[in-house]
């Protein structure tokens, strides 16, 4: 375990957190706030206004102005990209601060919470590359007379809602690729993890974007995001957080018929056939269920492993386990951080006792963890094991560093169990045999789908999940993509069109 000695120094104030509306740094007009304490030490790290629906109604307002009176979407795709790639190189200059609020407010280590700025850079560059990208098709075999030209035009305001796991990736895989495509933007982040989007405010206006383009406003699902959703003057909803909140976000939206991409939960199987290098395996498997302490929707939560080398491959993932750094996010050894809240805590440790209970054994973990200095909640490394695919356990979202382990003898009973349940955000497949991972791959029901590895990401791949894990996608060019409405033009040349009176 890692405890505080040689750990980067918490900040010492207090992060003020207001509303960004307009180009402007504003207080709630109730003059409410709300405080986020560390998860890892109790320490008060931000106070946020606290939003209602005035602020919400401003934001939008703000938004939709600077949405009709085209001051963004006028732009040309090679001032975009400027702009673009300008807070890419303000994300880097920053990275260190950022890094320490993502830290201190979703107890994630640092060093991970460095990686994820320096890789949230990456995809504001990647975007600026597709800001002159975009284009529609022409068609000109509609007869001499007619020609047929397809135009892509920003969709317009766009309410982006994110959660506490990853919230600068997150926000970052939605606002460049929104910007790229022209649109307008208010955002409300989780309000667990409020500091981070805020300071990205700063980086958007220090940049020079002009006001009104992209707003936030900070305080809770509900009235700030239920109003985000609700509102006439809206055009498009994108949405990362859980399976539940997507549903109701669907039903809100379709009473102003909303284009909407939400990002959703996963229960992703990892499959391990006899042939595959179980050094290799058990190295991933042990980083995608630890990863971000299990608080991740790509959580490599369930291994469905082959009953020949079931005992061998849990041998191993509990050896490993004993050696993950777990501990004080501030300290740059660390690996595996704090559970985001107490109750998170409470839900994680529920989902392994209710699976003792039905009959499963844990190898390793199953209750909270201890760190010496540190008041949080933290969770031990958890593998469960004889896992039945009826359990809670193998089927819903725990969010946290528990592995389910399942076992399979055919490869259509890996695939069924695999397909089984009402998730298909990613899945992973360990084989030797290329044949054995592809005809795994094609069968697969998931968005995203790893072969002999685990949680690569690439902001050129399209990232979004298959069944109730969500719609559309996010990254590459399917990112913008999501941004834009289709137009259809049809011109006729020259007075040829024939009467119809
Ligand atoms: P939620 O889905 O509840 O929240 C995500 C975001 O949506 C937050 O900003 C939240 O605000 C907001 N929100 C909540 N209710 C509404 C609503 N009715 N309309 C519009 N916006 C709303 O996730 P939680 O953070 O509460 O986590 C709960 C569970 O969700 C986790 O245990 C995990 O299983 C799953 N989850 C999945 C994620 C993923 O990446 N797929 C990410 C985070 C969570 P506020 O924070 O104020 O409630």
């Amino acid at each position: 375990m890692i405890s505080g000695a040689g750990a980067v120094p918490a900040p010492t104030d207090v992060f003020i957190a207001q509303h960004l509306i307009n180009g402007a740094w504003v207080s709630s007009a109730s003059g409410q706030t709300f405080d986020r304490f560390s998860p890892a030490n109790g320490q008060l790290v931000t106070q946020a206004a606290l939003g209602g629906e005035a602020e919400v109604e401003a934001a939008i307002a703000a938004a939709r102005t600077a949405f009709d009176d085209r001051r963004w979407s006028d732009t040309s795709g090679k001032e975009r990209a400027t702009f673009l790639l300008k807070v890419a190189d303000l994300i880097d200059a920053n990275r260190s601060r950022i890094a320490l609020y993502e830290t201190m407010e979703s107890g994630k280590p640092i060093a991970q919470a460095e990686a994820e700025i320096e890789g949230a850079a990456d995809i504001w560059r990647f975007a600026a590359s597709l800001a002159r990208t975009i284009h529609g098709d022409s068609h000109n075999t509609l007869g001499p007379d007619m020609l047929g030209v397809v135009l892509k035009e920003p969709i317009g305001v766009v309410s982006m809602i994110t959660p506490w796991n990853f919230p600068f990736l997150i926000v970052s895989q939605k606002l460049p690729f929104a910007l790229a495509a022209g649109c307008t933007a208010v955002i409300k982040p989780s309000e667990l993890t409020s500091a981070t989007t805020v300071i990205l405010g700063q980086l958007l206006i220090e940049a020079g974007l002009p006001a009104g383009v992209v707003n936030i406003v900070l305080g809770y699902g509900d009235p700030v995001g239920t109003n985000l959703t609700n509102h006439p003057d809206v055009d498009m909803v994108s949405f990362t957080g859980s399976t539940a909140v997507g549903k109701a976000i669907v039903a809100a939206t379709s009473k102003t018929l909303k284009k909407v991409s939400l990002e959703l939960g996963g229960k992703n199987p990892q499959v391990i056939f006899p042939d595959a290098d179980l050094d290799e395996a058990a190295d991933a498997i042990v980083f995608g269920i630890y990863f971000n302490a299990g608080q991740c929707c790509n959580s490599g939560s369930r291994i469905i492993v082959h009953h020949d080398i079931a005992a061998v491959l849990i041998q191993k993932i509990v050896e490993l386990s004993r050696k993950v750094p777990f501990g004080d996010p501030l300290n740059p050894s660390t690996k595996v951080g704090a559970i985001i809240s107490s109750q998170h805590q409470a839900k994680i440790d529920g989902y392994v006792k209710d699976a003792v209970k039905a009959g499963a054994t844990v190898a390793i973990g199953g209750a909270p963890l201890t760190i010496d200095g540190m008041s949080g909640e933290f969770y031990q490394p958890t593998v469960v094991a004889n896992v039945t695919k009826n359990m809670a356990i193998a089927s819903e979202e725990v969010f946290g560093p528990v592995l389910s382990v399942l076992t399979f003898t055919t490869f259509d009973e890996a695939l069924e169990i695999a397909n089984g349940g009402d998730y298909g955000l990613s899945a992973g497949v360990w084989s030797q045999d290329i044949s054995t991972c592809l005809k795994f791959a094609r069968r697969v029901q998931a968005g995203t789908v790893w072969t002999n590895t685990w949680m690569d990401g690439f902001a050129e791949l399209p990232f979004g999940g298959a069944k109730e894990s969500g719609l559309g996608r996010e990254l590459g060019h399917h990112g913008m993509d999501e941004y834009l409405e289709t137009k259809t033009v049809q011109m006729r040349i020259g007075k040829t069109r024939s009467r119809w009176v």
